[in-house]
C-alpha cells in the first residue's frame, strides 16, 4: 500500500457534485485513489505539502494531434485558412516517421503535464514509414500521463475529390484490421485504465461514408469511444453540403456518429437543430478556441450548448494550429472567447476550469476522473499562487482571471509527473534537444 497526503492547500477546488471549494485542507491519496478529503488528515506516508496553493483535478485534454509539435509555425502555414493550411502540411507529414513519432508526443505530453494536464487523448490519422500508434503510447507510458489514442485514417484522397495527397491515405480494409489490432493490444476498459483507446476517422471531408459508418459499427462492437472533426469552419459546412448534401450534423447522425460514445472536435458552426441533436443523444464536444482563433474559423456557441446540457471539454488542437499546448492557456482563452461573443457574464473562471476538468472527463467517459472526491483516481494539479502572476489578486481560487499557467506538482494516479515547476519522469532537455534536432532536418 503506498499513501501521499497532500497538505494544507490554501483552497481546493474539488469539482464534485457540489462543486466544493474547501479552504486549508488536505487530500489522502492510497495506492492512485483519492480516500479523503478534509482538514487535519495524517498519514504515515508521504506529505506533499500545498501551502500557498490551489488545488485542482488535473486538467483533462479531449483533442490534440501530437505528432504536429513538429510542425509549429511552419512559415506557409502560418497564414493560411483550414484547408489551405492542411495542403501546406500534408507532404511534410508524410516524411515522418516512428522516431518523429515518438519524440513529438514525448514533447507534446510534457508541455501538456506542465500546464496541469493529467489525462489526455489524441487523434493520430497519418501512418507514414512505418509509424504506428504504439509510439505515441509508448511516450504516454514513459511520462506517466493517462492516455486515450485515437486510431485515425484518411482514405479519401485528391484523386478521388478528397483532400489529402493520396499517399497519406490508407485503403478501408487495412484501416479496420489496424484499428482491431490496437483495440486489442492496448485497450483497457477498466476503472483507472491509463490506456483506453479510441477509433477516429481524420474527417468527413477525407474518409468516406463507409469507412465513417464501419468503424462506428467496429467501435460499438469493441466497445471503444469515436472521434473526429465536425463543423469546424464555413468551408467545412460547404462542403458537407455539397458532397452530402445534408449538415455535419445530419451526416454524423445517419452514420451512426451520435450517442454518449462519441465526441466530436471543434464543431464551430453546429446550429441550433444540430445542438439539440447533441444534447438529446449525449454526443460530446471537444471546444478548441486557440485552434479557433488560429485559423479564424470563428467562435464555438459553447454557452448554447452549456445551456442545452451538450457535454463540452476542452481541447489544445494539433500544435501546427495553436501552436502553444498549455491546457491552462487554453481554458483562459474558452472564458475569453465566449465573452467576446455574448459578453462578461457569459462564462465564469470556475466555469472554464469545470469545463478544462470534470468537463473533459465526462466527455472522455471517465467519471472516475476530473473531479476532487473519495473513489475518484489521484489526478491532481497543485497551482502556486504565490507567485507574481497571483499578486494582488483578491481570489486566487479565480485562477483563469490571475493564476499560473504552469502547476508546480501534478499528480496522475498519485505519482508526482511534474514536481517543484519540473517533469519528474523525464531528461526534458534531451527530449527537446531531440525534439528541435528533428524539426530542423524536416525544414532542410
Ligand atoms: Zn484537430
Amino acid at each position: 500500500m503506498s499513501e501521499t497526503l497532500l497538505r494544507n492547500a490554501d483552497v481546493i477546488l474539488t469539482m464534485d457534485d457540489a462543486r466544493r471549494e474547501l479552504a486549508r485542507a488536505d487530500v489522502l491519496i492510497r495506492d492512485g485513489v483519492i480516500v479523503d478529503l478534509g482538514s487535519g488528515l495524517s498519514t504515515t506516508g508521504a506529505v506533499v505539502e500545498a501551502r500557498g496553493c490551489v488545488v485542482t483535478p488535473g486538467l483533462v485534454n479531449t483533442h490534440h494531434h501530437l505528432f504536429q509539435t513538429l510542425t509549429r509555425a511552419v512559415r506557409g502555414g502560418q497564414d493560411a485558412l483550414l484547408f489551405g493550411w492542411l495542403q501546406t502540411l500534408y507532404p511534410i507529414w508524410a516524411r515522418f516517421g516512428p522516431e518523429e513519432m515518438q519524440v513529438s508526443a514525448l514533447t507534446g505530453l510534457a508541455e501538456l503535464a506542465l500546464s496541469g494536464c493529467s489525462l489526455t487523448s489524441d487523434h493520430l490519422y497519418v501512418f507514414p514509414n512505418g509509424a504506428r500508434l504504439e509510439y505515441t503510447l509508448a511516450a504516454a507510458a514513459e511520462i506517466g500521463l493517462r492516455f486515450h489514442p485515437t486510431r485515425g485514417s484518411m482514405s479519401i484522397g485528391e484523386s478521388q475529390g478528397g483532400l489529402p495527397p493520396d499517399a497519406l491515405t490508407e485503403a478501408d480494409g487495412a484501416i479496420l484490421e489496424d484499428c482491431i489490432r490496437v483495440i486489442d493490444a492496448f485497450h483497457d476498459p477498466s476503472e483507472g485504465s491509463m490506456c483506453r483507446v479510441g477509433l477516429a476517422p481524420c474527417s468527413p471531408f477525407s474518409v468516406s461514408r463507409e469507412l465513417m459508418r464501419d468503424t462506428a459499427l467496429l467501435a460499438r462492437d469493441k466497445g471503444v469511444m469515436l472521434h473526429t472533426h465536425l463543423a469546424e469552419n464555413d468551408e467545412d459546412i460547404a462542403y458537407s453540403q455539397a458532397q452530402f448534401g445534408c449538415r455535419p450534423g445530419q451526416y454524423a447522425e445517419d452514420l451512426g456518429w451520435t450517442g454518449g460514445d462519441v465526441w466530436h472536435a471543434h464543431c464551430v458552426k453546429l446550429d441550433a437543430a444540430e445542438i439539440g441533436l447533441f444534447a438529446r443523444s449525449g454526443t460530446g464536444v471537444a471546444h478548441c478556441p486557440c485552434s479557433n482563433c488560429r485559423l479564424g474559423s470563428g467562435i464555438a456557441p459553447v454557452r448554447a450548448m452549456r445551456d442545452a446540457g451538450v457535454r463540452v471539454g476542452l481541447g489544445v488542437d494539433g500544435s501546427a494550429s495553436n501552436d502553444v499546448g498549455n491546457l491552462a492557456a487554453e481554458a483562459r482563452q474558452a472564458l475569453l472567447l465566449q465573452r467576446v461573443a455574448r459578453g462578461a457574464d457569459a462564462m465564469s473562471a470556475r466555469e472554464a476550469l469545470e469545463i478544462a476538468t470534470r468537463g473533459g472527463a465526462d466527455v472522455l467517459g471517465r467519471p472516475d476522473c476530473g473531479r476532487l472526491m473519495p473513489g475518484a483516481r489521484a489526478d491532481i494539479a497543485i497551482w502556486d499562487v504565490s507567485g507574481i502572476e497571483s499578486a494582488g489578486s483578491w481570489d486566487p481560487a479565480a485562477l483563469l482571471l490571475a493564476g499560473p499557467m504552469r502547476v508546480r506538482d501534478l499528480l496522475v494516479e498519485g505519482r508526482q509527473v511534474v514536481a517543484g515547476g519540473q517533469i519528474a519522469t523525464l531528461d526534458l532537455p534531451r527530449v527537446i534537444a531531440r525534439q528541435t534536432a528533428l524539426a530542423r532536418a524536416l525544414a532542410g
